[in-house]
């Protein structure tokens, strides 16, 4: 990840031993415990995040205080990293209250509370979508997750296809029908009959990124392939293509329902 030379320092005595330490930096409000691996034909200091744990990766010749200065000075990237992971790579959807839910590039709070019936409510005032699940309900998370399908898929069908047609007669380019269905990894979907099919959990991204997608689509009711031709035009009506790219895989774990 990140290499600094930390040679200059060869008078250690007390030389570094692997374990688990902490550490006092000043952009962290608490004490961050950080893995120290010794490597013995390392020439300079590393630091990587292994699943939200720190690990810092240092020659032999290394003493702790070496170490420290180290942490010390890239403490912003540290920062940075550790943020990304938590956002990120480390999270793991358990269908519980607290967990994120994406709006418009909003980031929604998931409440599940238990009632009479089985349904979603929305109050993006309050930043919360609720989840009620029914007491006769024996697997929650398997409701939770088909409520928020069902959310997207009202919210997908009332607002994309009203958002296509801006599209369409800003590119001349029309679709013969729309569809929506759940996919993993694709966001969108262009046949040569003209039909087009939108992943509904796209909803969760900021209406840019909604727009490049659909842009996309569109595109390909003139290009079938991803060919130069097909990105001169794209990039015609579109240049969010980067940061639509960077958004839906950024936050691909908090936005894909994985099947419980
Ligand atoms: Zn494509």
């Amino acid at each position: 990840m990140i290499s600094n030379l930390i040679t200059p320092w060869l008078t250690a005595n007390k030389r570094v031993q692997p374990g688990v330490f902490e550490i006092r930096l000043d952009s962290f409000p608490h004490p961050l415990s950080y893995h120290v691996k010794v490597h013995k034909r390392r020439k300079n200091a590393a630091m990587e995040i292994h699943n939200g744990t720190v690990v810092v990766k240092v020659p032999p010749h290394c003493n702790q205080a070496m170490v420290e200065t180290f942490m010390s000075q890239q403490q912003q990237w540290l920062k940075q990293r550790l943020r990304h992971s938590a956002t990120s790579t480390a999270f793991k959807r358990a269908y519980e209250s607290g967990e994120p839910i994406w709006f418009f590039g909003q980031k929604l709070q998931l409440e599940i509370i238990r009632d009479a019936k089985t349904a979603w409510y929305l109050n993006q005032d309050s930043e919360v979508i609720t989840i009620s699940v029914s007491h006769r309900v024996k697997d929650v998370t398997k409701h939770v997750r088909a409520q928020l399908h069902a959310f997207y898929m009202y919210q997908a069908s009332r607002y994309l296809p009203k958002i296509v047609k801006q599209q369409e007669s800003r590119l001349g380019l029309v679709s013969t029908s729309l569809d929506f269905k759940f996919y993993q990894w694709r966001w969108g979907c262009c046949y040569s009959s003209g039909k087009i099919i939108f992943n509904p959990l796209l909803l969760s991204a900021p209406k840019e990124q909604i727009d490049c997608v659909i842009i996309h689509e569109l595109c390909h009711l003139k290009h079938m392939d991803h060919s130069k031709a097909f990105w001169s035009l794209n990039k015609k009506y579109c240049n969010e293509c980067e940061n639509t790219k960077k958004w839906l895989k950024q936050y691909h774990n908090e936005i894909y329902f994985p099947p419980t």
